[in-house]
């Protein structure tokens, strides 16, 4: 499957939720190739799904390069960008189609598409939302998706709308839900804990990247009204947020909570890991444009507790499928664990019903084939 000839371009080195998804689209497209800003473990993991690799010679370190740093500082950046618009530009000469994978790598793969004209996919895994995004960031990004993405792929309604009244064109834009794979098959949560030496008493778990706006903060201010409930924190800063993941752990300690909180830094089997867990926590205090973690708990038969903004409220039907809770409201989270854990006789069905949602929805063939569509129809249309 998949025989154009496509350039994938990301910013990052680092597998964070948007390389996963890639990897998934990569699969089987062995006449393609990736240009990656950095090297690090998604270069390998690309390498191994038997990719041509690029790598800029300019580009490192410009991941850790965060949404909210000051323009100023970006001034001597600017040949280094220059730079790497060239090195897109070179490569997507040899190439069908150019499929920008990030932010960061869609700006400069739009400017590189004014040299080598090929079409170009926008996979937009973030919610242009004022909350993210500052007014000229947001305009920005519109102005250049508008005048040189071809398609701008969407996970959700969500992410779709905040597009539209950023300035984005309607037209532009294909939502493709992120898909999820099954997870493995099922171990007891009580043999699964025995393995990795947690407690056996009520268990929450929260399991994304350590970032001030996926709230994990918000999680332990709750456990401190839950003196019996442990937790996991999975995930670790990937994106220059370790000054957070510093406060995090600090927040442990100050609030007395180190003998129930462990952190178990970034995982490769959080799929598995989810289910020893008798509740995952998705605290995110800004709107989320999907949510992986949601999908996987309702695949891997864990109640789901998240916050009522974003994709989430679609994922989980409103809460037919898991438990709303307000962003950013540590009592309100507090009072749904203590909620779900004193298992309702509505969890089961809850259970059954967001498991089937999932698999309905969310899977990776459906994404596959939807993606597949959009890079076909494009490169048809280039050579026509
Ligand atoms: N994840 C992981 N290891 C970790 C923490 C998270 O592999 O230690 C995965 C998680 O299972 C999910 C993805 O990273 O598939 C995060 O995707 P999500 O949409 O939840 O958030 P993002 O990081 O893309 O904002």
């Amino acid at each position: 499957m998949g025989s154009e000839r496509v350039l994938f371009v990301d910013h990052t080195g680092q597998i964070g939720g948007a390389e996963l998804i890639l990897l998934d689209v990569v699969a089987g497209r062995e006449n393609s190739s990736a240009f990656l800003f950095e090297d690090g473990p998604l270069a390998k993991a690309l390498v191994e799904r038997k990719l041509k690799l690029i790598i800029s010679k300019w580009g490192s370190g410009l991941s850790q390069f965060r949404r909210d740093s000051k323009w100023l500082a970006a001034a001597p950046l600017v040949g280094r960008l220059a730079a790497i618009v060239e090195e897109i530009a070179l490569a997507s000469r040899s190439h069908d189609v150019v499929y920008a994978n990030s932010q960061k790598a869609f700006v400069l793969a739009a400017i590189a598409s004014v040299f080598a004209r090929r079409p170009l996919i926008w996979h937009l895994h973030d919610i242009i939302s004022p909350e993210h995004f500052g007014a000229m960031q947001r305009r920005m990004q519109v102005m250049l998706a508008n005048a040189r993405a071809t398609k701008v792929i969407v996970p959700s309604q969500a992410a779709a709308s905040a597009f539209i009244a950023a300035g984005g064109k309607r037209g532009l834009i294909e939502i493709v839900p992120n898909g999820l794979a099954l997870p493995p098959e099922p171990r007891t949560a009580a043999e699964l804990r025995q393995s990795l030496g947690l407690p056996q008493g009520p268990l929450v778990g929260v399991f994304s990247r350590l970032a001030a706006w996926k709230g994990q903060h918000v999680l332990l201010e709750a456990l401190t009204g839950l003196p019996e409930v442990g937790c996991i924190v999975v995930g670790d800063a990937l994106f220059g947020e370790q000054a957070y993941a510093a406060e995090l752990k600090q927040m442990v300690l100050a609030r007395g909570l180190a003998d129930r909180v462990r952190f178990l830094g970034h995982r490769g089997d959080v799929p598995k890991l989810m289910k020893a867990v008798d509740v995952m926590v998705h605290p995110s205090i800004d709107p989320e444009p999907f949510g992986r973690t949601l999908v996987e708990a309702m695949l891997a038969g864990v109640p789901v507790i998240a916050t009522n903004a974003g994709a989430a409220p679609d994922i989980l039907e409103g809460g037919r499928a898991g438990t709303l809770v307000p962003p950013n409201d540590a009592k309100a989270l507090a009072h749904a664990i203590a909620s779900v854990l004193s298992r309702p006789e509505s969890l089961d069905g809850q259970l059954a019903y967001a498991s089937l949602r999932a698999k309905a929805r969310y899977s990776v063939t459906q994404m596959l084939e939807a993606i597949g569509l959009v890079i076909r129809k494009l490169q048809a249309g280039a050579a026509a």
